[in-house]
């Protein structure tokens, strides 16, 4: 993937960097990095687990999601970097994190047990209300800088949001479950058959999996999950 910005400093220690990141290789290697998870829903598991474990909940009722990478924890300097991307607009942030990402998932591709490409990526679709606000949806930039290195079409208004999901932090599971449904709203009828849903944080997965589930009651058959972060709940 390449930046605009070939030198620049470290965005998390100021530290002058060649990469073509703005972010040294001592703090990359300092992210908390998601070890073992769940290969459905993306859970962190013990490290011990196997490369294609299950967590319990998957077992005992399958989600609509069919597979998830999350590559971080969402901890500091994650949560920081996210922030500045979401709040600040640097989208140096994004491109560090949908860099790091988009390495990960190469990485998976080439093990044997990874899925096939998809044939696109859709970013979750922020509210209107919300996009008028923050000015940009952060998963849809991300989203773009992995379309282009990977070489995946680009799903942009084909979903829209149609209800305006406050932050869900307070909810619990059965809350947050309940508080998603149907907020989601398919626009384009031609969609594809295995499409990869992009996230920039994944709480408890309830809203991807209500998008999820909605492209499958399209007609479409294999649905994934990318996302920078997970949060541990
Ligand atoms: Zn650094
Ligand atoms: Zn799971």
């Amino acid at each position: 993937m390449k930046l605009s910005v070939l030198t620049s400093n470290c965005l998390l220690c100021g530290d002058f960097t060649q990469r073509d990141i703005s972010l040294c290789k001592a703090c990359e290697v300092s992210l908390p990095r998601i070890e073992s998870a769940c290969g459905q829903c993306g859970i962190p598991l013990e490290k011990a687990a196997t490369a294609n474990a299950l967590c319990g909940q998957c077992i005992q009722t399958s989600p609509a999601v069919d597979y998830t990478i999350s590559l971080f924890h969402y901890e500091n300097p994650v949560s920081y970097l996210i922030g500045q991307m979401k709040f600040q607009q640097q989208l140096s942030s994004a491109a560090i994190l949908a860099n790091l990402l988009c390495s990960e998932i190469l990485d998976k591709h080439s093990d044997a047990g990874m899925s096939a490409k998809p044939d696109a990526l859709l970013p979750v679709p922020l509210h209107k209300a919300r996009l008028a606000k923050r000015g940009f949806n952060q998963s849809l930039e991300v989203s773009r800088e992995i379309a282009k290195a990977m070489a995946i079409p680009l799903f942009v208004n084909k979903v829209e949001r149609v209800k305006n999901t406050d932050a869900q932090t307070h909810l619990n599971k059965q809350q947050r479950l309940k508080n998603v449904k149907g907020c989601f709203n398919v626009i384009s009828p031609s969609l594809a058959r295995h499409i990869v849903i992009v996230d920039d944080v994944i709480t408890t997965g309830a809203t991807t999996n209500e998008l999820a589930r909605l492209l499958k009651t399209k007609g479409v058959e294999k649905v994934g999950v990318w996302s920078i972060a997970r949060a541990d709940i």
